[in-house]
């Protein structure tokens, strides 16, 4: 997206912004790791837009599932990554189900959402996932509430999964660490937090 308003105030050059789309903000790369991370073919789309309305979020906001395949197809990697409407695809698989080109839409946004990762783009509570998963093996860990209540069911305590045994967690922490995602998501929390 080109910006004619070089020097002006943020809000100012963010309220002028040209929204038209010229060649070079084409990055055919962004389009062919797209297609490579996501296994599919986005640049079979004819814009259909059934993705977009078999979509559950598509009603509750402006996110376009359709838009964002265009974006793909088109190597719009800026206009794709700082768009927070990224973060709102379910993973439903809807799209998936039913695009009429046997494309994914779902895997294009979990590429995109993946490059989007690789610039520290990404919402704090994906990070703070990771860093569950790394101390407890869960993403939703037990806690002492819960396991009160299945006690009183009757169950044990904590549930035969790493929290049973601890030491399947160093397993979990190997590769985390082995893609860099324990320390990646210490860095953006503690940049975003202090
Ligand atoms: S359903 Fe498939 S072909 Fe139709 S707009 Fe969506 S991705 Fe493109
Ligand atoms: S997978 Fe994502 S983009 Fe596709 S329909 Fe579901 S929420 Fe919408």
């Amino acid at each position: 997206m080109a910006i004619r308003t070089k020097g002006y105030p943020d809000a100012l050059d963010k309220k002028l912004r040209d929204t038209r789309l010229y060649s070079e903000d084409s990055n055919p790369e962004f389009t062919k790791k797209v297609e490579k991370i996501s296994m599919t073919i986005p640049h079979m789309c004819y814009q259909c837009g059934t993705c977009t309305a078999s979509c559950p979020s598509a009603p509750r906001s402006s996110y376009r599932i359709r838009k964002f395949v265009r974006r793909a197809l088109l190597g719009l990697e800026e206009e794709a990554l700082v768009d927070p409407d990224l973060w709102l695809c379910t993973t439903c698989y809807s799209c998936t189900d039913r695009c009429p080109r046997d494309i994914a839409p779902t895997d294009v946004i979990m590429a995109m959402r993946n490059v989007a990762f690789t610039r520290d783009i990404i919402p704090v509570n994906f990070l703070k996932t990771v860093q569950a998963i790394y101390t407890t093996g869960h993403g939703v860990p037990n806690n002492d509430v819960n396991r009160a209540a299945r006690e009183k069911l009757g169950l044990p305590r904590d549930p035969p999964t790493t929290h049973g045994h601890p030491n399947y967690i160093k397993g979990i922490q190997y590769m985390l660490d082995y893609f860099e995602l324990k320390k990646n998501a210490d860095r953006i929390v503690k940049e975003r937090e202090g």
